[in-house]
């Protein structure tokens, strides 16, 4: 039996035990073995990342260096990161099932490229000067850092989730406490092994790990934190703007989503095909922008349908750690139960299965295959809600006018897919979707340079981009008087 391993969580650049003694435990979700211990952060342990992260804003280093140096930070903590994609991968592996192919190629990439596009910018951010019609002054605009900042991740893809934070967010200036899901925090501690490579000024990053109620919240309510950066779900988006409201503090979202994917009839086919099962099934649903809801034209539906079954079918679905896995495990026992819940409660309402990923359930770990329900309603719940997981409902609709209603019609407006060989059709139709991101025929890419987030409940702020490093920053408006002069006021 392979030995469990104890995390500390790490405070001021060292590694502390939680003051509590007490540890909630990871499980493989490929086996369904727990396998490693997470510190339970109290209010105590709290209290001394943040107080770690307050002097190093506030007394240096990180708070007193220039940006250029703090630019050099990010590279450094880039290359890091790169090096060890190997080793954070595995970890993540382990700790949500998420596939190798999935985790560590990015991590050489596009992700890590994160740290190098924000390390060249922290020396670019130039305020300016205002033409202020008040006379003989001088008003001049800065951006400035919040202080201290709370990120708080989701357990679907806790490094690149963190990844799309903590780059902008200390290229801006700010000091940070990271809190990750309970689901899956280990890779972020992990991370945090790796990044003691890299000589981080003391205090810049901090790691408690805990539940949302019980760690993030009094996280987020903490005097000394001054922004917070969130994503997950609606639920827990909501509850934790409602701490961040309490003393007023800016918090960006990141939340849920259902997004369509709008197929036309003159469509291509296969690229189409290909493209709605690539958008949700091979991360078995765990992406806030899965397309899962697949809205197809009435007049290609039959064949669509039928195609669209050819491929999934061929999906291989086991151990990640498994060459040929194509789909790994869900993510966690209790993702696993919902998702079962969800597909027993849709097959109760009399709703038609064309695939049973319950077909792949083994017997250990959490294994579910792609699962796709036709003729759904978009009233019915598996139309309005997130599931997050490999179940997909299809839909049918006439005309133009029509999909648009259909496509807006749910609480979220995170991404959406667009499939037609007509451009002028497909830019009209991306105009009136209410969605942060919008795909015509291609769906899934992302890219640091370009900023992303929701519509409606699927959240509000921008990570990446220009916008991305906005997100972490405030402007300050100076007013300078060139020729003083103040009259008596009465
Ligand atoms: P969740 O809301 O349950 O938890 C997310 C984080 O918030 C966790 O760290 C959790 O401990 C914390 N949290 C929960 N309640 C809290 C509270 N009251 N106060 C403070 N913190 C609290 O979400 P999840 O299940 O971990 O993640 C899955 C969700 O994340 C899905 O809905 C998915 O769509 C969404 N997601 C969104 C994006 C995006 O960029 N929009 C990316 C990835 C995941």
């Amino acid at each position: 039996m392979s030995e469990i391993q104890t995390y500390k969580f790490y405070a001021g650049n060292r590694w502390h035990k939680p003051s509590s003694e007490k540890y909630f435990e990871s499980e493989d979700p490929s086996i369904g073995k727990v396998w490693a211990k997470v510190p339970d952060c109290n209010e105590k342990d709290i209290n001394l990342a943040v107080s770690s992260a307050k002097q190093a804003y506030y007394e240096g280093p990180y708070g007193k260096m220039h940006p250029a140096e703090r630019g050099r930070t990010l590279t450094r903590i880039g290359d890091i990161i790169a090096k060890n994609a190997e080793r954070i991968g595995q970890i993540e592996t382990k700790d949500n099932g998420k596939l190798p192919k999935n985790i560590t190629p990015s991590l050489t990439s596009w992700q890590t490229e994160s740290f190098y596009y924000y390390a060249g910018m922290c020396d670019k951010y130039e305020g300016r000067l205002i033409p202020s019609e008040v006379p003989n002054m001088h008003n001049y605009l800065k951006w400035e850092p919040f202080g201290v900042v709370a990120l708080i991740l989701p357990w679907n893809s806790p490094i690149g989730t963190l990844i799309w934070k903590l780059a902008p967010a200390i290229a801006a200036g700010n000091t940070v406490v990271i809190k990750p899901s309970e689901r899956a925090s280990c890779s972020t501690l992990e991370l945090m092994k790796i990044l003691e490579e890299a000589d981080l000024p003391e205090g810049l990053v901090n790691v408690v790990t805990g539940f949302g109620p019980t760690t993030g919240a009094p996280l987020i309510e903490h005097q000394d934190v001054r922004m917070i950066s969130f994503t997950g779900g609606t639920k827990g988006g909501s509850a934790a703007s409602l701490s961040a409201s309490k003393n007023v503090k800016p918090i960006i979202m990141e939340l849920g989503g259902k997004s369509p994917q709008i197929i036309f009839k003159d469509a291509d086919l296969t690229l189409s095909v290909n493209g709605v099962v690539s958008g949700i099934f091979p991360v078995s649903g765990h992406s806030c922008i899965s397309g899962s809801r697949i809205l197809v034209h009435k007049d290609i539906k039959d064949k669509f349908t039928q195609n669209l079954l050819e491929v999934v079918k061929k999906a291989k679905v086991g151990h990640p750690n498994d060459t040929a896995t194509q789909i790994g495990p869900i993510a966690n026992k209790e993702q696993y139960d919902f998702i079962l819940s969800k597909i027993e409660a849709a097959e109760k309402r009399g709703l038609k299965l064309l695939i049973d990923g319950r077909k792949e359930q083994k017997s250990e770990g959490y294994y579910i295959g792609p699962t796709i329900f036709d003729n759904v309603p978009n009233e019915d719940d598996l139309a309005q809600n997130e599931v997050f997981g490999p179940v997909a409902s299809i839909q049918s609709w006439d005309n133009e006018d029509e999909v648009i209603k259909i496509a807006n019609d749910t609480i979220y407006g995170l991404a959406a897919g667009i499939w037609t060989k007509d451009t002028n059709k497909a830019i009209r139709l991306a105009d009136k979707i209410e969605a942060g991101t919008v795909y015509i025929n291609n769906y899934f890419n992302a890219s640091t340079q370009s900023p992303v987030g929701g519509f409606k409940q699927s959240g509000y702020g921008r990570e990446n981009g220009w916008e991305g490093m906005q997100s972490y920053m405030q402007t300050k408006s100076t007013w300078l008087a060139t020729n003083p002069s103040q009259p008596d006021p009465f």
